[in-house]
């Protein structure tokens, strides 16, 4: 069975926790971190929209710019039922962070509509992308506030926020939005650039704990663009065994290793999602649980809790999602040695190749995807590097209390942001 979101925790709360343990081990004075904390701007929109039985139907949508001291807010859209601002908060910060340890020029930014979309025809769903973009396109643009895709939306809704901005803008504007359809501009690359990454740090993490990646055992819960690619390429060009699933609809486990290609095909088929897949068998439990050494969260946040973490077996945790593991499971994963790359590290490719896109768009010269993957993966070793570096300073200037990764990361990225502050001085 699919694991439902907990709604008692608050992402935000983690978000500021996470931020709280890195801010104090770098010594910041309490007005410094109350700055780095804040949002800039949090916006709600109520969007009416016109549904095709000639009903009005009000929907409730956000926008959050956390800080753009590093270049314009860059960050997803996601369509979802459970949306909420502290929900696109949380993300937004997460986007800051992300994008300063995989050092792009870009700040943090995330948008959300509160929607199940599935129950929404497609002209209904065009309506309500276009209303959002015509509303927000006072602070949408390439110099300013740069959306992507999130969880439920893709190429098609980004193609038509372009498109939307660039009605309004009386010109073609591409660079307003990444990961766009190809023939809209989008990058060669970009819809597995998520993925890849993953798959860069897994390996790089693998090397790192001096583990073998070829043979290993990977678990993916959420099987949409990042852990449906992941799994592709974690099984495709690392070896491994991809042994279990998971969607909304459902979860399912061959020890012997599932067919990949086959599950993507199954899977999204008039998006008929994993459950039922002909080559494997319904999984009892939880796909968090399974016996595995790398497990792949790559649907939504609260997923590993201090409920589920004790009973992890896996060695590596892969954040593909976005706060999937909470404040006390990471204490938990400390204390049994599981290894987490963190979500600001481990799904920075999506991001990265965003920017990429941004850069193609605007010098209007497109490159070949081997380009862009090498490009990528020259930024994530780094990124990488970067963090581990920061982790075996930091321990040992402390020893006996040991940093984790995620928290190393922070700091990386906090110190990155803050020195901007600095060099551009206080303008109050
Ligand atoms: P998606 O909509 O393509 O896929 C989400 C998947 O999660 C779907 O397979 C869905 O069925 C599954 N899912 C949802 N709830 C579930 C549950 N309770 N249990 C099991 N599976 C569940 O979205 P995506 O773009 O792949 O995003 C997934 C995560 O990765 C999100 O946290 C998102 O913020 C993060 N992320 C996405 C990108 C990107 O480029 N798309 C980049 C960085 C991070």
């Amino acid at each position: 069975m699919a694991v439902a979101v907990n709604s008692q925790l608050n992402p935000l709360e983690n978000a500021e926790r996470q931020f709280e343990e890195a801010a104090t081990r770098l010594r910041l004075d309490a007005g410094v971190k109350d700055m780095l904390k804040k949002p800039r701007r949090a916006t709600i929109q109520w969007l009416p929209v016109m549904m095709d039985d000639g009903t009005i139907r009000m929907f409730e949508g956000f926008r959050v710019q956390h800080n753009i001291a590093r270049g314009p807010a860059k960050g997803g859209i996601r369509y979802h039922p459970d949306v909420s601002l502290e929900e696109v908060s949380a993300l937004a910060s997460w986007m800051t962070w992300k994008c300063a340890v995989a050092d792009i020029p870009f700040g943090g930014g995330k948008g959300g509509i509160k929607v199940d979309p599935r129950t929404l025809s497609r002209a209904e769903l065009e309506r309500l992308t276009r209303r959002y973009a015509a509303d927000l396109s006072d602070l949408f643009g390439p110099e300013s506030d740069v959306p992507a895709p999130d969880v439920n939306t893709g190429e098609r809704e980004m193609a038509w926020i372009a498109d939307t901005y660039s009605m309004h803008e009386r010109r073609t504007e591409l660079a307003v939005v990444t990961g766009k359809p190809l023939e809209v501009g989008g990058s060669q690359g970009r819809r597995e650039a998520t993925g890849r990454g993953v798959m860069i740090c897994v390996e790089q993490m693998c090397k790192y704990l001096k583990m073998p990646l070829q043979g290993a055992r990977v678990a993916v819960q959420g099987f949409g663009n990042v852990g449906g690619v992941s799994a592709d390429l974690l099984a495709r060009e690392c070896g491994s065994k991809v042994v279990a699933a998971s969607d909304v609809t459902g979860a399912i486990v061959n020890e012997a290793g599932l067919d990949v290609p086959a599950l993507l095909k199954y899977a999204g088929e008039n998006r008929r999602g994993v459950a039922g897949f002909p080559g494997a068998k319904p999984l009892a439990g939880s796909i968090i649980e399974v016996d595995c050494d790398i497990l792949v969260p790559a649907a939504l946040e609260n997923q590993i809790t201090s409920e589920n973490a004790g009973r992890v077996r896996a060695r590596i945790v892969a954040e593909g999602a976005n706060g999937p593991t909470t404040p006390d499971a990471d204490k938990i994963f400390a204390d049994k040695g599981v290894h987490v790359i963190p979500d600001i590290l481990c799904n920075a490719g999506g991001v990265t190749v965003s920017y990429f896109e941004w850069v193609q768009n605007r010098m209007g010269f497109y490159w070949p995807e081997a380009e862009v993957n090498t490009r990528l993966r020259e930024k994530m070793v780094k990124a990488f590097g970067d963090v581990i570096a920061m982790k075996e300073r930091t321990d040992a200037g402390a020893p006996g209390a040991k940093v984790s990764l995620r928290i190393a990361a922070y700091m990386v990225a906090i110190q990155r942001v803050l020195r901007v502050h600095e060099l551009r001085g206080m303008y109050a």
